[in-house]
């Protein structure tokens, strides 16, 4: 069968303008092979597409984007279809993957900096970057397959925010194709540039509806040579931030990775994925997963870390620990903590809060969500875990065992709701790094200002007035 014929939905002349553009290997229109840009990871949506459209280049995209404009067809742009919250779910639109974008361009060690296609697989530049003795600090679960380009969309933010923060903190220049096809190139590596609006600020967290991302310059870092990895228990919720501060101080400032742990997390991570395990005698309520690192090699990392938890666990906050002997023993401790995303799953029925809260109100915040769950939904399981380093929570519920899943589900918004508004109440975010997406529209219409969201309606109808860019997400 004609692949291109069987394609529906689209106007006449449309498809073969596309696959002029791209060529048969830049154009899906099998069923089958369309499959895994319409599934979404967490099942909660069912993407739908006539077609998924790989340009190869930056003027394939313009072209492309202004051939879908012409027809009055709507685009969402894709990385690596890992977002949480439905952003790069099609709903009709055409998908238009950056897959075949995955051009290292530039790398520049003196400047400290890399230039990249959008579609390139952020674990691609880690290594790029650690071959040429440098280092790309964003890490999250998802980097085997997610792309920068998703990355800057959502301005992840990963386990190092703490030292080097969020994508946006590591972004110098950008590459755009606008909703009418132009193309931007701001792709400078530059540190200061005060030359008015800094226009890459609106791409990046746009979650693709202004515009699709096709290059980025990243910063990249002295690559780190010393570092020591804790997986420690704590005596109580209420001292994790006084062991944070603690670890700040006792290290020089270079704590890379601090991850609150509570023990259902370790619990479902070692029943559901093979190779975990305890790492401590004991059972506890909080543990933290704590990193040092430093460039400088004569820095004795390992003795501050020891010094660090000999002093917390005099004075009783800290009640054990270890740490790693080895980097398999360190991927040991990093391979729990990712775990604990993906086992939440054969648990059951499961409700997800994305939230941050000033570091200081963190537990608190806990505290007051877990009250307000258990009194919702008696049985609930909160698993509160993530990078406390940087105030954010995830807050996610596990139904209770035995219960019957639907309707547990059937609370989502009682109980979301309540955790929210405690959020918000300590100033806090209902959506601190996943992203708005389709998951979070009502939401943000709900709790950004009046003046927050017309400025940011102004804005989406400066840039993409028909609204054919990532239409029905975000706002
Ligand atoms: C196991 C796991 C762990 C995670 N951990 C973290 C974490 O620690 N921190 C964190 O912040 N996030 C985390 N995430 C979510 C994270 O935001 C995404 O995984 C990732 O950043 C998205 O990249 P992607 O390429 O998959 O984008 P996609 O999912 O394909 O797209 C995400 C959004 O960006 C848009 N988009 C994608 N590419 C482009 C582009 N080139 N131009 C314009 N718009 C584009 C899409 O339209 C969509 O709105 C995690 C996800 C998983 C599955």
């Amino acid at each position: 069968m004609n692949k291109i014929a069987s394609c529906i939905n689209l106007p006449g002349g449309l498809l073969n303008r596309l696959s002029d553009i791209v060529g048969a290997a830049g154009l899906v229109t099998d069923p089958a092979d369309m499959e895994t840009y319409i599934a979404e990871q967490r099942g909660l949506f069912r993407g739908e597409t006539p077609c998924v459209v790989q340009p190869a280049t930056t003027p394939e995209v313009s072209q492309v984007v202004k051939a879908c404009q012409d027809a009055g067809v709507a685009i969402v742009p894709q990385g690596g279809n890992t977002g949480l919250c439905g952003g790069a779910v099609a709903s009709g639109e055409v998908i238009l993957s950056l897959t075949r974008m995955s051009k290292i361009r530039e790398v520049d060690p003196v400047n400290f900096t890399m230039t990249v296609d959008a579609g390139c697989v952020l674990a691609n530049l880690q290594d790029v970057a650690e071959a040429h003795d440098r280092l790309f600090p964003l890490s999250l679960g998802a980097e085997g397959s997610c792309q920068i380009g998703g990355n800057l969309s959502t301005n992840a933010g990963g386990t190092a925010v703490i030292r080097y923060g969020n994508s946006r903190e590591l972004t110098l220049g950008l590459e755009v194709v606008l909703p009418n096809g132009d193309i931007w190139d701001g792709l400078t590596g530059l540190r200061k540039n005060n030359t008015g609006y800094d226009l890459k600020h609106l791409f990046i967290g746009a979650e693709g509806t202004l515009g699709i991302i096709t290059g980025a310059v990243v910063k990249l870092f002295p690559r780190p040579r010393v570092r020591s990895t804790a997986f420690i228990a704590l005596r109580d919720l209420d001292d994790v931030l006084e062991v944070l501060g603690r670890a700040r101080k006792a290290s020089g400032d270079t704590v890379s990775g601090f991850e609150l742990i509570p023990r259902i997390c370790i619990d479902i991570s070692i029943r559901h994925t093979e190779g975990n395990f305890e790492f401590l005698e004991g059972k506890h309520e909080w543990y933290a997963l704590i990193e040092f690192e430093s460039s400088e090699e004569t820095l004795d990392l390992t003795s501050a870390m020891e010094n660090f938890l000999a002093s917390t666990y005099e004075e009783g906050l800290v009640v054990d620990a270890t740490i790693a002997q080895s980097d398999s023993q360190r991927e040991q401790f990093w391979f729990l903590r990712e775990a604990m995303v993906l086992s939440q799953k054969p648990e059951g029925a499961s409700i997800k809060n994305d939230v941050s809260v000033p570091i200081s109100r963190v537990p608190q915040f806990i505290r007051e969500a877990n009250a307000a769950v258990a009194e919702i939904y008696p049985g609930t399981r909160p698993l509160a875990f993530g990078h406390v380093g940087d105030g954010n929570v995830h807050y996610n519920l596990s139904q209770p065992v035995g219960a019957e899943p639907q309707e547990f589900l059937d609370h989502w918004d009682e109980i979301t709701g309540r955790v929210v508004a405690i959020a918000l109440s300590m100033r806090g975010s209902f959506s601190a790094e996943h992203g708005i997406g389709k998951l979070k529209v009502h939401d943000l219409a709900a709790h950004k200002s009046p003046v927050e969201l017309s400025m940011m309606r102004a804005i989406k109808t400066a840039f993409d007035p028909k609204g054919l860019m990532n239409p029905g997400k975000v706002l």
